[in-house]
């Protein structure tokens, strides 16, 4: 059946402005990093991605080498868009990134101009897409001089396949000398994407004052910490969850009774919000707005609604927010 998007999607959704750029971004933003590649389920990918824009989730994350197998995750999207999402490319804010390894040989990985160019041209591609919303640097090289890594993404929106570029995984430092490049080449960093949630919060010390100071905004990735910061271990680790699936980031020796114990109390807490502890967990990486979006993953369509519905609670109390850092020690 051909899909219509929801006429209300834009009435719940908040927007916030990415760093002194002119994009906005959804304060949920969907990743593709799990369950949308090859040997998932295609439908149910579909019906996520429907479900996420029909909930005015506006920005879907990718990079090359999702999947598995790598690419797949684009390739898939890219069905996604030519059955479904096409007529609404001008609503969508679509993104992919270059930098871990894709094919063999010096040009398959890291930084150099070779890698980034050959790489956004596939997932293009892949994707069915004249140009992507943002590209991405995903992780930094130390290898290659950041003036031409700098200069491979400036020359990406010169060359009109990416419209804003990024940086990936990138330090306080790397950040900003990066930007400084970056402003003298006349393509302003939009955005980093850093890991962060209640229990990673690296980004406090340093990335976060220089991302204000140079004006970039920041999309986090995993702010449940890949499901530990939800309801889903609760009650041990069931077939159906990533914990026991093949990832090598999340692994069922990673959910100890330690941890549990601690989630439970953050759960107990979360009710008494008269939210989930997946949606608190969300409101707690987007409070006081120095975030521009939480990045999430979803393996059903009922997660992504979950996360939609964390924005109509975003304040904690000075009460609250101790005792979540006295809960997470
Ligand atoms: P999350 O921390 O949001 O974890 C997502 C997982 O949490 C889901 O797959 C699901 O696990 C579980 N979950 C989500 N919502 C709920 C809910 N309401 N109730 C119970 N469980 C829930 O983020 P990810 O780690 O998936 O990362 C998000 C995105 O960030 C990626 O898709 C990617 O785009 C980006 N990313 C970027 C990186 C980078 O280096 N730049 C690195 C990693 C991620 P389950 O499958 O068990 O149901």
């Amino acid at each position: 059946m051909t899909y219509r998007a929801n006429d209300q999607r834009y009435d719940n959704m908040t927007y916030n402005r990415s760093g002194r750029s002119g994009l906005k971004l959804p304060a949920i933003s969907l990743g593709l990093w799990h369950n949308f590649g090859g040997i998932d389920a295609y439908e149910n990918g579909r019906a996520m991605v429907r479900r996420a824009f029909d909930l005015g989730i506006t920005h879907f994350d990718l990079a090359n080498n999702y999947g598995p197998p790598p690419g797949s995750a684009e390739e898939n999207f890219g069905r996604m868009l030519k059955h479904d999402l096409a007529p609404y490319r001008d609503e969508l804010i679509v993104s992919t990134k270059a930098g871990y390894y894709m094919w063999q040989g010096p040009y398959g990985e890291w930084g150099s101009k070779k890698y980034l160019v050959s790489s956004l041209d596939q997932s293009l591609k892949r994707m069915g897409l004249d140009y992507v919303d943002i590209f991405y640097h995903h992780r930094p090289d130390p290898d290659t001089p950041l003036e031409e890594t700098m200069a491979a993404l400036d020359l990406v929106v010169r060359q009109g396949k990416a419209l804003y570029i990024g940086l990936s995984n990138y330090s306080p430092e790397q950040t900003r000398e990066a930007s400084r490049i970056l402003k003298g080449l006349g393509t302003p960093c939009l955005i980093h994407q850093p890991s962060y949630s209640m229990m990673n919060r690296w980004i406090e010390n340093g990335l976060q004052d220089v991302l204000d100071e140079e004006g970039i905004g920041s999309i986090v990735f995993s702010p449940l910490s890949q499901g530990i910061l939800t309801d889903r271990y609760l009650n041990g680790i069931t077939a159906d969850s990533r914990a026991a699936g093949p990832s090598v980031f999340l692994k069922p020796e990673g959910i100890n009774e330690e941890t549990l114990g601690k989630v439970r109390k953050l759960n107990d807490l979360a009710a008494e919000r008269g939210q989930k502890l997946s949606q608190m967990a969300l409101a707690w990486v987007l409070r006081g707005g120095r975030v521009t979006s939480a990045l999430i993953g979803a393996s059903k369509a009922s997660q992504i609604e979950d996360a939609a519905g964390a924005v109509s609670n975003l304040a904690f109390t000075d009460e609250e927010l101790a005792r979540i850092d006295a809960i997470l020690g």
